[in-house]
């Protein structure tokens, strides 16, 4: 059933919403701008979308705040809100093809990676804090007989959610589940790469029965509606993923503003070891290729560091280039494709930079790094290798946030934990050993957020997601994601 022409017929018949949605209504900029969104894949305009100002964040952080006050949604009790997040979980999927077509077009994945993992996940989340939502418990403190102590979690009231465009859908739904959940409002500001999930996710949750004004998006540039979102007065907590750069200023527009509370997921440079006594190099191998190379590259989690045991290092980059075969770039509408297109020419542009520099650095090159053209469009890159990476080289030290790898030796476990630990990111890591106590070790000593064994990346809703140092703090995902989006209310009733 999916071929390429199937895709390509469904793609000419997509609608793109091109309007924000604030208070329940579509509404264009009322200065009249607008922005192009392209498709990385064919360089195609596939539409003009509303790029919202102070006026329309000023009008959508008001209609939350309206819609919180009023308790169309803050006030119903959990086991409603829950029948309308699962409603929502439903309607997802099914509008999977069009919700993955969505994100195909706009920031250039493969579709079927969109709709395998993305849309799914995207689903899966909404229901598993729909779920969630009426087994949560508060708390009495341990007081006198003639006190009564409670400890309960309260909604914050509107809440700003600023997400990248390399999971457009997923980082939404990992921002509003949880934050609708806990019963706010909020004003959802998506990459201008990447705006059209997030409106037609806007619509589905009014189809869903959350009321207007309860969930508003405001597709617009980052310095106008997402500065907009940071500097509001009237925004009580502000959730962002994206770059750690911009993430800075997010602190700057609390500190400069209301004291919102801010939440950052930010950038990585996670690192992959790879020890001698790893049983199953091939396999190791194949999920180091997987680690840096899936969504082309593009994820803050990607194991762009591949620390190898100087004993097992060259043979184990054979058999990393082997597996990195697999990975090649081709229409994103195309299911045979692994890899689609970078996310615009400008990420297209940085990620060579970072190429050609590693080269003059003296890093040796091992495969890819080559731009391909498909479509008319020259945003593929194929995958890449690079061994002999020093720590003081770029490579070793910056996001590329593309599908480049930087290979290093190590000789022991202390030089190993001294590459992976010389990072100012502290996302995620991966070790693979089959000594138990090494494994125990080394990953107690790993300063990351994740440490996957074994494994590259591992990743559920049932664990947060997050990062220490310049990666951000606060966790999306598991129940600890409601630590964000609710605060703690003590009442102490004094008894006679
Ligand atoms: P980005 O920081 O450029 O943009 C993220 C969001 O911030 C976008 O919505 C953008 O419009 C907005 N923004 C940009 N400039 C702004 C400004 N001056 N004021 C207010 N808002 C502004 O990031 P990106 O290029 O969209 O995404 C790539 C980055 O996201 C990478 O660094 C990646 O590591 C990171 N990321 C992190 C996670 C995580 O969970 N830690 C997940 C995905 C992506």
């Amino acid at each position: 059933m999916f071929e390429l022409e199937y895709w390509q017929r469904q793609a000419a018949m997509l609608r793109f919403r091109d309007r924000a949605l604030i208070g329940g209504r579509q509404v264009v900029a009322q200065s009249g701008q607008t922005f192009a969104a392209i498709n990385p894949a064919t360089g195609a305009c596939l539409a003009q979308v509303a790029a919202c100002g102070r006026e329309e964040v000023d009008a959508a952080v008001l209609s939350a705040r309206q819609a919180f006050e009023s308790g169309s949604w803050s006030a119903r009790s959990p086991t409603e809100r829950k029948q309308v997040l699962l409603r929502l979980a439903d309607l997802i999927m099914a509008n999977r093809e069009e919700l993955a077509l969505l994100d195909s077009l706009n920031m250039g994945k493969p579709v079927m990676d969109a709709y395998n993992v993305d849309v799914p996940g995207a689903a899966g989340v909404f229901r598993w804090y729909a779920e969630s939502l009426d087994k949560l418990y508060d708390q009495v403190a341990p007081s006198a007989q003639n006190v009564l102590a409670t400890i309960t979690r309260e909604a914050l009231g509107v809440v700003a959610a600023v997400v990248p465009w390399n999971f457009p859908l997923d980082m939404a739904a990992w921002k509003l589940a949880p934050a609708l959940a806990a019963g706010n409002s909020v004003v959802l500001k998506p990459a201008e790469q990447s705006p059209f999930s997030a409106l037609r996710l806007a619509e589905l949750a009014l189809e869903a029965g959350v009321p207007e004004g309860v969930l508003n998006v405001v597709p617009g540039l980052g310095e106008q509606a997402g500065k907009a979102l940071g500097l509001h007065p009237d925004v009580d907590c502000l959730v962002f993923t994206g770059s750690t750069e911009v993430g800075k200023l997010f602190m700057q527009y609390s500190a400069q503003s209301n004291l919102k509370q801010v939440w950052l997921e930010c950038g990585g440079k996670s690192a992959n070891l790879v020890f001698a006594d790893c049983q199953d190099l091939d396999l190791a191998a194949q999920k180091a290729a997987f680690g840096i190379f899936f969504n082309q590259g593009q994820v803050c989690s990607a194991n762009s560091r591949l620390l190898v045991e100087r004993s097992i290092h060259d043979q184990f980059v054979e058999r990393l280039q082997a597996h990195a075969e697999y990975w090649q770039p081709g229409d994103p509408l195309n299911p045979a494709s692994t890899l689609g297109a970078i996310v615009d020419s400008r990420q297209t542009a940085r990620i060579m930079n970072f190429i050609h520099g590693a080269q003059e650095q003296g890093a040796r090159w091992v495969c890819g790094g080559r731009k391909q053209t498909f479509n008319g469009s020259d945003n593929f890159i194929t995958p890449c290798i690079f061994t002999d990476v020093r720590a003081d080289m770029r490579l070793f030290r910056e996001e590329v946030f593309g599908p480049v790898l930087a290979v290093s030796a190590f000789d022991d476990e202390a030089h190993a934990l001294k590459l992976a630990n010389d990072s100012v990111y502290g996302l995620a890591a991966s070790l693979w050993t089959d000594d138990l106590n090494r494994a125990h070790r080394v990953a107690r000593q790993l300063r990351a957020g994740t440490v996957s064994v074994n494994t590259v990346d591992a990743l559920d809703v049932t664990v947060p997601f997050g990062g220490g140092k310049q990666s951000g703090f606060g966790r999306d995902l598991s129940l600890h994601s409601f630590d964000k989006y609710t605060q703690l209310k003590t009442t102490w009733f004094q008894l006679r």
